[in-house]
């Protein structure tokens, strides 16, 4: 089982922002910025290439719904998700980046 699925059965414990059914957001053990929420699919694709449209159309409610939440929807953040080896991948199971709660800047390096 991946480290996000064990997550999600509570294998290992998260602070839980946000939660329904199908998505799980929780906080970034290593945080970048003042803000940084990692966004979970419950169940488990390897990255983005894997998700079915429908089900990330869910998705992309879901974060909106976290953002409006957090009122990070008035002074913006910064959305990421990482495929594969050249896109910075370390752990294999899709998951978004939230970083916000101050200027993030141009590029994360
Ligand atoms: P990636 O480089 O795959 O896009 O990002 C993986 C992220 O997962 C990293 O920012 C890392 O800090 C985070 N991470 C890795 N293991 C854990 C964990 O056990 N708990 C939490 N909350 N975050 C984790
Ligand atoms: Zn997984």
């Amino acid at each position: 089982m991946c480290i996000f699925c064990k997550i999600i059965s509570g294998d290992i414990l998260n602070k839980t922002i946000l939660e329904n059914d199908k998505f799980l957001a929780f906080e970034d053990i290593n945080p970048l910025r003042k803000i940084h929420i990692l966004i979970i699919p419950k169940e488990h694709f390897n990255s983005f290439e894997q998700i079915p449209a429908n089900i990330m159309g869910q998705m992309t409610s879901f974060i909106q719904e976290l953002t409006k939440k957090l009122n990070l929807n008035k002074d913006g953040y910064r959305l990421i998700t990482n495929i594969g080896e050249h896109g910075g991948q370390e752990v294999e199971h899709l998951h978004f980046h939230i970083l916000g709660g101050e200027k993030v800047g141009k590029l994360l390096g």
